[in-house]
């Protein structure tokens, strides 16, 4: 049988009087604490007004601690994970708000860059640059105002896209990395695709349902931006059956596509027509070639190669 601790602390004094000492040092511990002063003069109430909720207050001043020496998202002891409570004196009663931590807001917005944001093997790097990252040169800066543009128009453009071509190392990914960034900011879906590894796959996987799954989420993602096209190995198959299609299906739906190349349109409709093992097939290159042409603005980059001097390959 349990003994109610009235009882326990009746027949015992010495026991009673410790506790009430402790619970006098804690209450004193709590109410001259600098946050609780803090509060109380911006509330206009006395510290006795907090008599009542004394276990409320010990506990926000320890998940303020937590806070103070914060181990990371991850580890957070906090009752709810990436929140600390903030006090508010209302009606007579102390309330508390749980209010989002800085680590917890930039892990909700990351989530929702992860979900509306997918890639077919891109650096992690170019995932990542945001307009502000981006340093400007002559050989960029139409490229760069194009995009700020593309993005605060979005809505408006019709499905009209942007096509980045220029040598190696420019710049042609990075800055697309910053729309897909930008685009995501704002509720947008992006499918951020390097095509020759992304025509390799499909070539491997052919007909299967994932196949059709991937090229129907290429099609009805809001904004589609097609790494390096013109780098790829094309058949007539990926020509007439993937990239064809796709192009008009979008086009159709007024869904952009930003496309970055090595190639001008000009060499990339050679490339397209070359695909039939040596034979021009130049009227399909060229259905695909005028719709590229018709539903994006082109931009020629120059410059030096951003690769070689910051050391990559
Ligand atoms: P491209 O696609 O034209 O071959 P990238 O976009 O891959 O070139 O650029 C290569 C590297 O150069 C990037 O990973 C980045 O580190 C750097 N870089 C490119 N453009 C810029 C820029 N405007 N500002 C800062 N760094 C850049
Ligand atoms: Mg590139």
């Amino acid at each position: 049988m349990f003994r109610p601790i009235r009882d326990t602390l009746k027949s015992n004094p010495e026991l009673y009087k410790k506790m009430q000492e402790s619970f006098q040092t804690q209450v004193r511990q709590c109410l001259s604490h600098r946050k609780v002063k803090e509060f109380v003069a911006k509330a206009h109430i006395s510290e006795n007004q907090l008599l009542h909720s004394l276990a409320d207050v010990r506990h926000w001043l320890l998940e303020s601690e937590h806070c103070e020496q914060c181990p990371g998202l991850e580890r957070c002891p906090n009752m709810y994970k990436g929140h600390l409570p903030s006090p508010a004196y209302v009606d007579g009663k102390l309330y508390f708000d749980y209010t989002p931590c800085h680590h917890y807001l930039k892990f909700v917005q990351e989530e929702k860059q992860r979900r509306l944001l997918r890639s077919h093997l891109v650096s992690n790097q170019a995932l990542k640059v945001q307009f502000e990252d981006l340093e400007i040169d002559e050989g960029n800066k139409q490229a760069i105002k194009a995009a700020m543009l593309f993005c605060n128009r979005f809505d408006q453009l019709g499905g009209k896209g942007l096509y980045y071509y220029g040598e190696f190392g420019v710049g042609k990914t990075y800055i697309m990395g910053a729309i897909a960034t930008e685009l995501t900011h704002k509720g947008k879906t992006v499918y951020f695709v390097h095509v020759p590894t992304f025509f390799r796959e499909m070539k491997q996987s052919l007909a299967d349902h994932t196949f059709t799954e991937k090229i129907r989420e290429l099609e009805e993602v809001d904004c589609l931006i097609l790494d390096d096209i013109g780098a790829e190995g094309i058949s007539p198959w990926l020509r007439d059956e993937v990239l064809g299609p796709l192009v008009q299906i979008r086009a159709q739906l007024e869904k952009p596509i930003l496309y970055t190349s090595n190639l001008d349109y000009d060499q990339l409709y050679i490339h397209l027509a070359e695909s039939n093992r040596g034979e021009l097939d130049e009227m399909k290159s060229l259905r695909i070639m005028e719709r590229i042409r018709s539903y994006t603005e082109a931009y020629f980059l120059y410059g030096k190669n951003r690769r070689r001097t910051k050391g990559e390959a």
